[in-house]
C-alpha cells in the first residue's frame, strides 16, 4: 500500500492500520525492481530493515508507546556514515569503507524509530548538480529516465520520488538537497547552518555543509528535522538550541506573511516555465492574503564565483586526508617507487575527474600569493552576501524564487563544468549566508511528452525554519491540484 507521505505511513503503523514490515517489504521489492533503471541505491539492507520493522509492528500490537518515526523506511545519502553497509561517497577512494559509527543525524533518526532501508548514490563526494558523477554509474530521473535527477543528493531524490523509501536524508553544501528535490518533484530542506549536526557527514565544505530531509511533503520535512536537529557535543558548530518542534505548528498559516521576490531571481536566463511557476506561487500567496514585496539581492550573480572559491578551497583541505595510507584507496607500488608516488597514484586512481578539478582549484586558490586574491576576497564577499540577506529580511519573512533555472536536463547537456556550476545560482547563497531554504513542487513542464517537475524555493533567515515551513505548507496546500496532475513515469 502506498501512503501519501511519511507522516501518513507513521500514523497508519501506529494505529495498526498498516504493517511496518509490509510497507518496508513493498519498498524493498520496488527498489529491487526499479534500481537497475534508476540506480538510486548503492545498497539496501533487507534483512536488517525487515527485522526492525517487525519489531515495531510487535510494539504497535502490544500497545507500547512508539517514537515519532517508528517503522518508517528512510534512505541515507552515502556520504553520511552508517554502521550498516558501506559509506562510499560514490567514490572509488572509499569504495570498501565501512564506518565504525553512525552519523549523529542517523543515530537520532534511528532512536526516533526510523528504519534505515539503504544508502543512496550521489555525485562523488557531493560535488555535482546532476547525479552523473557517481563512480558506479549515473542516477536517472524517475520522471524521465533520459534526464538527470539533479545532484548531488541524486539517489535520495530519485528514491523518494519513485516511492522506494518514505523519506531520505541528503547533504546540502550549495544546493544538493534542494536542486535534486526540485528536479524530482519532492520537498528538500536545507536547514540553517548549525541546526543539524555534521558529525559523521563526510566533510566537503565544512563552513557550508548541512544535513537535511528530502520528503514527499512539507510536514514530513518538519517532522524529520524535529528528529535530527539540536545541539551535539560532537560537532562544535551546532547551535546551542534545542531540537525543533515544527511538526506541531506546520499546519498553521503565517499571519500577515510578507513574501519577498528578489528582482534578480526572475531572470530572462531562466526557463520561462520556471518563471511562470514563481509567478503562480506569488499569485497563490496574494490570494491567501500575503503581501508580496519586491526585494533586491544584487549579489545574487556573484554567489557562484564566491561559492566556487570557498567550497573547493575547503574541499582541497578536507580531502587531503585521503592519502592511501591513513584513509582511502591505496595504489600498488612497484619495487623502488617512493612514498610520494604512492600518494599521487592513490589519489589519481581514487578520485574522479570532478573531485580532482575541485582539489586543484582549491589548492591553487589557497596557495601563497593567491590566497588574498581569491580566498580572502571570497570571504569578504560572503560577508556582504549575508548583510544583503539581513537587509532583505528586514522587509519580508521569506524570499520566493526558483530553485533551479530549468527543469531536469538530459545526460551530458551540462558537460561543460561552468554550465553545470550555473545550475546552482539560486541555491549557493543560502549556504554562503548560513540561512535556511526549502524547495517544494510547483507544477510541471512538459518536454518530449514527459512531465517534468518544477520547484520553487523559499528562503528564510537563520533559525527561522518555523516560519519557512509554515509558509511552504501554505503554498503546498494551494498547489495541491497543480502538483497532482502528473506522477513519475517510473515509480513503485
Ligand atoms: N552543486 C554544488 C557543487 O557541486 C553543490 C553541491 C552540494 O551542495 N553538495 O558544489
Amino acid at each position: 500500500m502506498q501512503h501519501a507521505d511519511l507522516t501518513a505511513l507513521r500514523d497508519a503503523i501506529a494505529t495498526g492500520a498498516a504493517s511496518a514490515e509490509a510497507a518496508c517489504a513493498a519498498m524493498l521489492d520496488a527498489a529491487d525492481r526499479l534500481n537497475p533503471v534508476l540506480n538510486a541505491y548503492h545498497e539496501t539492507f533487507r534483512d536488517h530493515a525487515l527485522a526492525e520493522a517487525r519489531a515495531v509492528d510487535a510494539d504497535a500490537r502490544a500497545g507500547r508507546p512508539l517514537p515519532p518515526l517508528a517503522g518508517v523506511p528512510v534512505a541515507v545519502k552515502d556520504n553520511i556514515a552508517t554502521v550498516l553497509g558501506h559509506t562510499t561517497c560514490s567514490s572509488r577512494m572509499l569504495g570498501n569503507y565501512r564506518s565504525p559509527f553512525d552519523a549523529s543525524a542517523v543515530e537520532r533518526l534511528r532512536s526516533a524509530g526510523a528504519v534505515t532501508i539503504g544508502k543512496t548514490n550521489l555525485d562523488e563526494f557531493a560535488m555535482g548538480s546532476s547525479g552523473e558523477h557517481c563512480h558506479w554509474g549515473p542516477v536517472r530521473n524517475p520522471w524521465d529516465t533520459a534526464r538527470v535527477p539533479g545532484g548531488s543528493s541524486a539517489g535520495s531524490a530519485a528514491a523518494v520520488a519513485a516511492g522506494l523509501c518514505a523519506a531520505a536524508i541528503g547533504s546540502d553544501t550549495g544546493g544538493s538537497i534542494r536542486q535534486p528535490a526540485s528536479l524530482c518533484g519532492i520537498v528538500g530542506l536545507k536547514p540553517t547552518y548549525g541546526r543539524v549536526s555534521r558529525w559523521g557527514l563526510v566533510a566537503f565544505g565544512s563552513s557550508l555543509d548541512q544535513v537535511g530531509p528530502m520528503t514527499r511533503s512539507v510536514r514530513d520535512a518538519a517532522l524529520m528535522l524535529d528528529c535530527m536537529s539540536g545541539l551535539d557535543a560532537r560537532d562544535s558548530t551546532t547551535a546551542d538550541r534545542p531540537a525543533t518542534a515544527l511538526a506541531a505548528t506546520v499546519e498553521r498559516p503565517v499571519e500577515g506573511l510578507r513574501v519577498g521576490i528578489p528582482r534578480q531571481y526572475v531572470s530572462g536566463a531562466n526557463d520561462p516555465e520556471v518563471n511562470a511557476a514563481v509567478q503562480a506561487a506569488a499569485d497563490a500567496y496574494r490570494a491567501m492574503g500575503a503581501t508580496i514585496v519586491e526585494a533586491d539581492l544584487p549579489l545574487t550573480d556573484v554567489g557562484i564565483s564566491t561559492y566556487y572559491v570557498i567550497a573547493p578551497a575547503e574541499a582541497s583541505s578536507n580531502l587531503a586526508r585521503y592519502d592511501g595510507i591513513r584513509y582511502g584507496h591505496r595504489a600498488q607500488l612497484r619495487p623502488g617507487e617512493d612514498l610520494f608516488t604512492l600518494y599521487a597514484r592513490s589519489r589519481s586512481e581514487g578520485f574522479g575527474p570532478e573531485v580532482q578539478r575541485r582539489i586543484m582549484l582549491g589548492t591553487y586558490m589557497l596557495s601563497s600569493g593567491y590566497y588574498d586574491a581569491f580566498y580572502k576576497r571570497a570571504l569578504q564577499v560572503r560577508r556582504r552576501i549575508k548583510e544583503e540577506f539581513d537587509r532583505a529580511f528586514a522587509e519580508c519573512d521569506v524570499l520566493l524564487g526558483p530553485t533551479a533555472p530549468t527543469p531536469a536536463f538530459g545526460f551530458g547537456a551540462n558537460a561543460d563544468p561552468l554550465a553545470m556550476y550555473l545550475c546552482d545560482v539560486y541555491t549557493v547563497n543560502t549556504n554562503i549566508a548560513g540561512i535556511c531554504g526549502v524547495s517544494l513542487p510547483a507544477g510541471h513542464a512538459v518536454r518530449d511528452g514527459k512531465h517534468l517537475p518544477i520547484g520553487v524555493q523559499l528562503q528564510a533567515n537563520a533559525f527561522e525554519e518555523d516560519r519557512l515551513l509554515r509558509a511552504a505548507r501554505m503554498l503546498e496546500r494551494a498547489f495541491a491540484e497543480r502538483n497532482a496532475k502528473a506522477r513519475p513515469a517510473v515509480s513503485a
